[in-house]
């Protein structure tokens, strides 16, 4: 494992890359269903630069992924044009939505553009439901698109919270199914409270203008469906100011749901035969050290699998850290966008760091974790 991290790892990053970067991490505010936001980002970035937390930046190797190639021309992946959509080549995203929970793509339409971008490979990870996977499954068999099943959990205990992806699990497990159940139904009366007080608070958007934003197909109604409900009806000028005005931590809309804690969530997904990965890590509330010993203590006394080391929001000093203290802890890495459409649309699909998706190498070393977790399941329900 510590040699698949090393192996992509190099150097040839223009100076201007990491300020450039974290220029752009700044401007992009976080509005999928993620408990942070831009001032939480940039307050995390400015402890960590007087923390002293990119200590291990300059003694380590910059990852060679991170050759920066412009995609010119590129819209933020909105544009479902074969002929005007532009490849990214042969990497891999391993965390992209679908409607199944707040993406904007069908699984069939969000497989489909990764085959058309030429992407080798696409995990889905919908929030608390796997009901987007038997499309996408069918679709990627179609177009021969290697279609990886995912889930994307929050999870929550005394040390904070946090986003958990699941890969490589079986499908058909009940525990996770109807632990998932119970997630969507506790977030669906999270969401009639949060419809009570849109009316409290006079605007003008009922339950059925939230739900008409989700679609038919929505297994999951979350924050962003509320944010383009209120945007549509005038309340606020983009989803991102819905966030900023009334959804996120603290404002009026802002209600908790209920989270599994981490050591659960592991475990369910353990149980289920999949690993279980820290998500955007470069998003937790926490500084660097503290970041780093949370994730040490995960992994040595919940069974932490990997972190997501790759991330379209990451800088490159904390792609650095997390390949690093994935290196030293021997977790597995993965790596993906967090691809949203419409909710999300700086986010293009498979633009993972650097304007190229993540590197193949990383699904093989996924993939060789479950075989050796699991060597009863069979290929079929552990992809
Ligand atoms: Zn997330
Ligand atoms: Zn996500």
């Amino acid at each position: 494992m510590v040699i698949d991290t090393l192996m992509v790892i190099g150097r040839g990053n223009p100076p201007w890359l990491p300020s450039f970067l974290s220029v752009v991490a700044l401007c992009l505010s976080s509005i999928c269903d993620c408990p942070q936001s831009r001032s939480d980002f940039h307050s995390w970035q400015t402890g960590m630069s007087s923390a002293g937390a990119f200590a291990f930046s300059s003694a380590l190797p910059t990852p060679s992924l991170l050759d920066f190639t412009p995609l010119s021309g590129y819209n933020g992946g909105m544009n479902t044009s074969p002929r005007t959509e532009p490849g990214i080549g042969k990497g891999i995203d391993l965390h992209a939505h679908t409607t199944a929970s707040d993406g904007s793509l069908s699984p069939a339409e969000l497989v489909e553009k990764a085959h058309r971008l030429g992407l080798a490979a696409l995990a889905v990870t919908d929030h608390d439901t796997l009901g987007g996977l038997a499309e996408a499954q069918s679709a990627a068999g179609r177009v021969g698109l290697d279609l990886v099943p995912g889930v994307e959990l929050s999870v929550e205990d005394e040390r904070g919270r946090f986003h958990l992806l699941g890969y490589g699990f079986d499908l058909e497990n009940e525990a996770l199914g109807r632990t998932l159940a119970d997630l969507r139904r506790s977030r669906a009366a999270r969401n009639a409270r949060m419809g009570d007080r849109m009316a409290a608070l006079g605007l003008p958007v009922t339950m059925d203008d939230v739900r008409a934003e989700a679609g038919e197909d929505a297994e999951v109604i979350a924050r962003p469906h509320f944010a383009r409900a209120l945007m549509k009806h005038g309340v606020v000028a983009s989803v991102a100011e819905a966030f900023d005005r009334y959804l996120s931590t603290g404002k009026p809309l802002y209600l908790p749901k209920e989270v599994l804690t981490p050591r659960d969530a592991i475990a369910l997904l353990h149980g289920a035969g999949g690993v279980a990965v820290m998500a955007h890590p470069g998003l937790v509330l926490l500084d660097a050290p503290a970041l780093a010993d949370r994730v040490a203590s995960l992994a040595q006394d919940a069974g932490l699998d990997g972190i997501e080391a790759y991330y379209s929001q990451h800088t490159l000093e904390d792609t650095d850290r997390f390949l690093f203290l994935a290196a030293r802890l021997g977790l597995l890495v993965t790596g993906g966008s967090d691809f949203h459409g419409l909710a999300k649309p700086h986010v293009p699909l498979g633009v993972v760091f650097g304007g190229k998706p993540a590197p193949p190498a990383l699904l093989d070393s996924l993939r060789a974790r479950l075989a050796s977790q699991n060597p009863i399941l069979t290929p079929a329900n552990r992809r």
